[in-house]
Formats: structure tokens, C-alpha cells, sequence
């Protein structure tokens, strides 16, 4: 198989690559979603059962204090991850359904970047996140 992006980025951090390692950092580059730990752990356990919770939490913690993932809340308690990349994007969340839309918007960007000039400070880095609902109600 392939290496992977996650894969190459742990190398170069001089991380050591077990084959479950390998595995979760597989799981989560074909991700296109937010999964928790519970949910990285069941796409892991599909691919090689051997790995364990404990190993995929380890490995999470790993991988986020290298950079590689970035971790969310988005309101329920439970940390979402997504592999960490350089296009930038906030998230919307539908309480309802707990959908995570993502998206972009240059004025917000701009916004957070001219609050931080007023207060003598260069942006390095923020986190947004919305809590919506459906307008309309369908019951
Ligand atoms: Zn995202």
C-alpha cells in the first residue's frame, strides 16, 4: 500500500511507525469526515483487529501533539479528528443531526486577522466553530 501523507509527516518527525500506527494513520488520511476516537478505533479494528482503544487513543494523542491531526469539540463532549492540512477551514454544526459542514469564508478570515491588529497582535492561528439548526422546522 501506498505510504500516506500522515504517514510520511511521522517519519519525518521521527516518529516510530508500528504497523498499527500505520494502520490508524491509513484510517485517517481517507477519512472525509470528523470521526472520534471510538469511531478510528472501529475503522482501525476493521482493517487489523489486533488494535486496541488504548492504542488508538495513544496514537491520537501522538499524532495530535505532533501536528499532524487537529483535534475538535464540537459541543458534545467527544473529540473529533481530522488530519491537519494547510487549506484552512471553520466548521458549522448541525445540533440536530450533529452533521459538521465545513467551509470558508475571506471576510471572517479578514475579520479575526484586523480584531487581533486592534489589539497589536498578528493572527497565528484560530478556531471557529457554528451551532446551527435547520430553518425550517420538518416534522
Ligand atoms: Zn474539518
Amino acid at each position: 500500500m501506498p505510504e500516506t501523507r500522515i504517514e510520511r509527516l511521522c517519519i519525518e518527525k521521527g516518529m516510530k511507525m508500528t504497523e498499527q500506527r500505520r494502520v490508524i494513520a491509513r484510517v485517517l488520511s481517507v477519512a472525509d469526515d470528523h470521526p472520534d476516537v471510538e469511531e478510528v478505533h472501529r475503522r482501525s479494528a476493521d482493517i487489523d483487529d489486533r488494535i486496541s482503544i488504548a492504542t488508538v487513543y495513544r496514537t491520537m494523542r501522538l499524532f495530535e501533539e505532533a501536528g499532524i491531526v487537529e483535534r475538535h469539540d464540537f459541543g458534545d463532549g467527544r473529540s473529533r479528528y481530522e488530519e491537519a492540512t494547510d487549506d484552512h477551514h471553520d466548521h458549522l454544526i448541525n445540533v440536530q443531526s450533529g452533521e459538521v459542514i465545513e467551509f470558508q469564508n475571506d471576510e471572517i478570515e479578514r475579520l479575526q486577522e484586523a480584531i487581533a491588529k486592534e489589539h497589536g497582535m498578528l493572527l497565528v492561528g484560530h478556531k471557529l466553530e457554528l451551532y446551527g439548526k435547520p430553518l425550517k422546522e420538518n416534522d
